[in-house]
Parts: structure tokens; sequence; C-alpha cells
């Protein structure tokens, strides 16, 4: 009698990221021209969708960066498990020159499927904010990697009584703005920059980019021969990422797409080398964490890639 099949277990498992800010968390998976999906659950967002894992689903706003595959791939499968789950429709943020071969993608997902998806795409350009809710908004930024591309701002908006009318009693107050009297300013707090992919340039200059709690910035290349792949590809070199450090005044900096070349132990070993200690107390590397080989579980089971 033939021996009986048994499936062995496979090891394959891809590991997430998950660090904690305070009332937030950052959760995903970045690898550079392999995936990139990055999310803030506790603010419903999700930063592109890369093979759309399933805890991104649970977002029901998507910020698209830019058309790459690593980043973009799994959107048709995000709206379609959404809607196939019964969940709210789902909403993607993309720069506005993507909204129509992204919405003509997606048409043609409809038919293959045979399953009427909806979703709502949202086109965006430099420095628009979308009010998301009344104390929540979203702002673009150009960021520069050729090609429409677009960083996302997390906003908080908070609305403060103007000075001047501090010393007021809340009746007093109450009646100056039954008689039309403007007693409060807005104010934006950036919570959570995300830059997607990017090489040096203006982005770094946008005062939300500088003064986020979070920025969440690529950085993919760090050895000294690989200037000229980040010049070509259009992507961040760990030298061109410690020339902004000055003037960002984050809190936290996170690292994303970090090449499989390099490996994130030796990127984040560089990049003590030349910062010191004390400035790599507010940089992580969001693959970056325990039990992670360098970059991700598969190492040893994927090609090198020809490019990022
Ligand atoms: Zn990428
Ligand atoms: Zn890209």
């Amino acid at each position: 009698m033939a021996e009986k099949i048994v499936p062995e277990k496979s090891y394959l498992v891809q590991k997430f990221a998950k660090i904690r800010f305070g009332a937030f968390h950052v959760v995903g998976y970045s690898v550079a021209g392999e995936e990139t999906v990055v999310q803030i659950p506790e603010l419903n967002v999700c930063f592109d969708i890369g093979r759309a894992p399933f805890f991104a689903l649970t977002s029901d706003l998507v910020c698209i960066t830019h058309a790459h595959m690593d980043h973009i791939a799994g959107l048709g499968y995000y709206l379609s498990q959404r809607c196939f789950q019964g969940m709210k429709t789902g909403t993607a943020f993309l720069p506005r020159e993507l909204e129509r071969p992204v919405d003509n993608l997606l048409k043609c997902w409809r038919d293959v499927e045979r399953q009427g998806t909806p979703y709502n795409l949202i086109p965006m350009m430099h420095d628009q904010l979308f009010e998301v809710r009344r104390d929540f908004g979203i702002r673009a930024v150009a960021t520069h990697h050729g090609g429409a591309s677009l960083a996302y701002v997390l906003i908080s908006i908070r609305e403060k009584l103007k000075p001047e009318y501090l010393g007021k009693t809340g009746p007093e107050l109450a009646k100056m703005k039954l008689d039309g009297v403007e007693i409060q300013y807005r104010i934006e707090v950036p919570v959570v920059a995300f830059l997607g992919d990017t090489t040096a340039g203006p982005v770094f200059d946008h005062p939300d980019v500088q003064n986020a709690q979070v920025l969440i910035t690529e950085c993919t290349f760090f050895d000294a021969d690989h200037k000229t792949k980040a010049k070509a590809g259009k992507h961040l070199h760990v030298d061109q990422l410690i020339e902004q450090l000055p003037k960002l005044k984050n809190e936290f900096i996170v690292l994303t797409h970090v090449s499989r070349r390099t490996g994130i132990r030796r990127a984040r070993g560089i990049l003590r080398k030349k910062l010191g200690d004390d400035a790599m107390k507010r940089i992580l590397f969001l693959m970056d964490f325990e039990g992670s080989r360098d970059a991700g579980d598969m190492e040893e089971t994927v090609p090198m890639p020809a490019g990022e």
C-alpha cells in the first residue's frame, strides 16, 4: 500500500513590524522593490498597500504614494476583500495623474472577477488638505521619484480659544459666540508624515514633514558604492538622509524601504557609525524587529532583485 502523504509545515511566514508611539502604532512591512505597506491602525489609515496583507484590510483609508508595483499591487484585492467581507467601501487617495489609469484598472477587475466592487478614489495634488473629519485631515506633499508621487501627512486639526479671550467666563464666551464673534482659531498639528519613495528635495523642507511627530521615510541605499543606484532609481542614499537631519524636528524618524542588498543590521551599523549613538536615539528601522532576519524572513528563498 502506498504511504500516506502528510503535508509538511512551511516556514515561509512573512513577519510584520509593530512600533508603538504613545497613542498610536506603526504596523507594516517594507523592503525595497518587494513590498511596502505601513498602517496607523488608530487613525484608520494605511500608507501604500503592498500586496494587501490581512491587517491592512481594517483601514478605511489607503494613501497611495506612487504606482510602483511594490506599493500598489494589492489595491484591487484590498477593495474586493472589503466588499466580499461586507466592510465599508474602501477609499484610496492617490496622485491625481493616477486617477484615470487606476480607475480603469479597477473597472477591469470588476469584469474579471465578476463582482461589482465599489471604491472611492480621491485624487490629490501637492499641498492639498483633505478634511476627513472636522478634527482630522490628510495633506499631500510632492515627492521626487520620477513620475507622479506624493507624500501624505496625517493632520490633527484643533480649535483653540484666542489668547485675548482667555480671561472671559463661560457665559461671556457663549454670548460672544452667539453674537457672531470668532473666539477660536484653528491649528494644524502634523502627527505622522509618510514619504513613500523619494530622493532628496523640497519635500524635506515642507513644514508638515519637518514637524510631524513621527516621520516615516524611505532610505533605500547605505553602501558607498550604491550612490549611482540611488540616483538612477530616485531613492534616498544614507548620506542624503544625513544632510536632511539638521532641519528635521521630528520626535522619531522611521526608516523604510531598505535594500535587501544591504540588509537592516548592516544598514543600522553604517548609520550609527556616521551619526553616533546620540543622534540614533530618535531613528528607528521599521524592519528591525526582534526575530527578523535582514529585512524580512524569506532571505534565502528569494533571488536578489536586479534593481529597486
Ligand atoms: Zn518602492
Ligand atoms: Zn518606487
